[in-house]
């Protein structure tokens, strides 16, 4: 990208060209002056994009060049120019994927279409991608790279066991290339110049990582990961689901594993020829290697694999993934792995922008924070107010949280502390006053630019009648079901999602579980009560009280069921580096899998 020059956007720099500190030295600056950073990234926007379609609907003949005072552009932008949301631009991005070349998101064509992981609201969406979105993942790589290495530095031309894979790209009818973001990032120089700035190299050559079939390059990245075990500096992932899926794997096949690092051969199961053929090129026969590596494992699998990760990987210095939001429940297992690694949380993007970056590598992911890269895209910010009340029994007063009241919308450098907040958008890719749907909360500052909590997805909600119960909501009470279920039974929960179950009167709440391990009915019988009894919302509280909603009910499905979310997922084009498993669904698809696979239902007494 060309970056805002460290002079505040004088003077453009190319990112290839920095060292660690001249990328920090550069986010310091941008950081400090964030609002006048954010008036000319705006101005930058428009000025780029001045002229397409989408806009002159709403500018009409404004002339923004000639607008010369950034405070004016920013309220006549605000002021003429509305929210929006995906839905908005979906007639554009079937123009432009269909091959319609004129200008009518950016005046720049877009080539290239990211798909959206779809785990929010069950369909992938067209999201615009251009070099601007690869050049700013390459910059807040390098930039959360050099926060890092401050404080866990790596040995340069170390490896790092990067657990990442693509999606397949595809041409659209109209020669549009599609893929999800990560996909096109792969692909990209960008993602060869971070190899190169970093100093560390991924274990596994592009084959793997754009295999298509995540279970083989799941396989491929641990055997290859293996044997450079020496060699690896850390061990990442987008999200950290993928890394807890990888170590699973690892548990099942790392006798294959070991063998093939021996006898320098390759599974049977990896079966696509060029993956084949591009990881054998880099194995001779570790007879030395493949025994030491087995002789760890016995011992791990003896302690439940507590500590696999430092004990596999003796100079693996961190674990660096997005650990916060949905991936929270994660973190159990990942500590487990990690065996007193740090862990450290990755950063805050989407597929429509990056956000914001970790400044704070040491926080654990509980506290984690964002600092807003404020060149990055214009960022407004939604006040959310909770309608607070509360309610008293014999023994409590709680407060609870009923419903977001919206305030309007604020420039980046209005937001306070403490308050929550919707994100929107406008990016240098097209997206213009666009609700991202996520809720984040303000927790500090890096110099002027917000530290952001991020706290869930907005449309992630279990709501009955006056109810409303965040997808955090859910993850809050699960917690609590699951630390009865391993307090009392040394049981595992793996997976979790809910819904809310309106087709009977009344409506209630269901919580699917995916647990490992064997557990009584009486125990699951009392994490559903306990559940049901965790959740604080008012409107639901009320409504259990007087029966308007029913009892929670806590199915329980068979092993592997969750994986078939999964691989429905990357069926319909999904990479498994996006993927997120929703805390709450409507999607008939995903409760489909999940009512085919119940073996068993508990309903709640709490309030009986
Ligand atoms: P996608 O559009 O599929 O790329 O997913 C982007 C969404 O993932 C964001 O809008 C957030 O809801 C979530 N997300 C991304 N980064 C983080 C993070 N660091 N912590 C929590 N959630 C995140």
């Amino acid at each position: 990208m060309e970056g805002e020059g460290r002079e505040g956007g004088r003077g453009l720099m190319k990112i290839d060209e920095l060292c660690e500190e001249d990328v920090i030295d550069w986010f310091e600056q941008v950081s400090s002056e964030a609002g006048v950073a954010q008036s000319r990234t705006l101005r930058k926007i428009l000025q780029q994009n001045y002229g397409v379609e989408y806009l002159k609907q709403w500018l009409g003949d404004v002339n923004i060049h000639e607008i010369p005072d950034d405070f004016t552009l920013q309220s006549l932008f605000t002021s003429l120019v509305p929210l929006s949301s995906h839905a908005d631009f979906e007639p554009f991005l079937q123009r432009i994927a269909d091959g319609d070349p004129s200008p009518c998101l950016t005046q720049q064509p877009i080539n290239t279409l990211s798909l959206s992981s779809g785990t929010t609201e069950g369909r992938q969406k067209y999201v615009p991608f251009t070099s601007h979105s690869a050049q700013t993942t390459l910059l807040i790589f390098r930039l959360a790279a050099a926060y890092r290495s401050r404080v866990y530095p790596t040995r340069e031309g170390g490896k790092i066991l990067e657990f990442i894979y693509s999606s397949k790209q595809r041409k659209t009818k109209g020669g549009i290339t599609t893929g999800t973001a990560t996909t096109h990032y792969y692909a990209s120089e960008e993602f060869k110049i971070k190899q190169v700035k970093t100093k560390s190299f991924t274990c596994s050559p592009q084959e793997v990582i754009s295999g298509c079939d995540y279970k083989q390059s799941t396989y491929c990245h641990l055997l290859l990961g293996l044997l450079y075990s020496e060699e690896v500096e850390f061990v990442t992932s987008t999200f950290a689901y993928t890394i807890v899926q990888a170590l699973n794997q690892l548990e099942e096949s790392w006798e294959e594993i070991c063998y093939d690092i021996t006898h320098s051969t390759l599974s049977s199961r990896i079966a696509i020829p060029k993956i084949r053929k591009a990881v054998l090129k880099l194995m001779s026969p570790k007879p030395g290697l493949g025994r030491k590596i087995r002789r760890v494992c016995e011992e791990l699998k003896e302690e439940d694999w507590l500590g696999l990760i430092p004990k596999l990987w003796p100079n693996c210095k961190y674990v660096y993934s997005i650990m916060t939001g949905s991936m929270q429940p994660y973190l159990k297992k990942l500590r487990h792995y990690g065996g007193g690694l740090p862990l450290v949380s990755g950063d805050y993007g989407s597929t429509e922008s990056w956000i914001g970056v970790n400044v704070d590598p040491c926080l654990p992911a509980e506290n984690v924070t964002f600092a807003v890269i404020p060149t990055f895209s214009y960022f407004e910010f939604i006040p959310l107010f909770k309608q607070q009340q509360h309610y008293y029994s014999s023994t409590s007063s709680d407060t609870a949280i009923h419903d977001f009241l919206e305030g309007q919308p604020i420039p980046l450098s209005q937001v306070k502390v403490g308050q929550q907040y919707e994100l929107v958008l406008t990016t240098f890719t097209g997206l213009y006053r666009y609700r991202l749907g996520d809720v984040v909360e303000v927790a500090g500052f890096h110099n002027n630019t917000p530290k952001l909590n991020f706290i869930c997805r907005r449309k992630l909600v279990l709501n009955v009648n006056i109810d409303k119960n965040t997808e955090k909501d859910v993850q809050l009470v699960v917690e609590r079901g699951s630390q009865i279920l391993s307090d009392q039974s040394g049981a595992e929960l793996v997976e979790f999602t809910s819904h809310a179950e309106v087709s009977d009167q009344p409506g209630h709440y269901v919580i699917y579980w995916e647990v490992k391990g064997d557990v009584n009915d009486s125990v699951l019988e009392d994490c559903c009560s306990a559940m049901d009894a965790a959740f604080i919302d008012y409107g639901y509280v009320v409504s259990r009280k007087a029966n308007s909603i029913g009892p929670l009910e806590l199915r329980i499905v068979e092993r592997g069921s969750f994986n078939k979310i999964l691989e429905h997922y990357i069926g319909n084009g999904a990479a498994l580096s996006q993927f997120k498993t929703p805390r709450c669904t409507t999607n008939p698809y995903l409760l489909n899998i999940l009512n085919l696979s119940t073996l068993k239902s508990f309903f709640s007494t709490a309030y009986a």
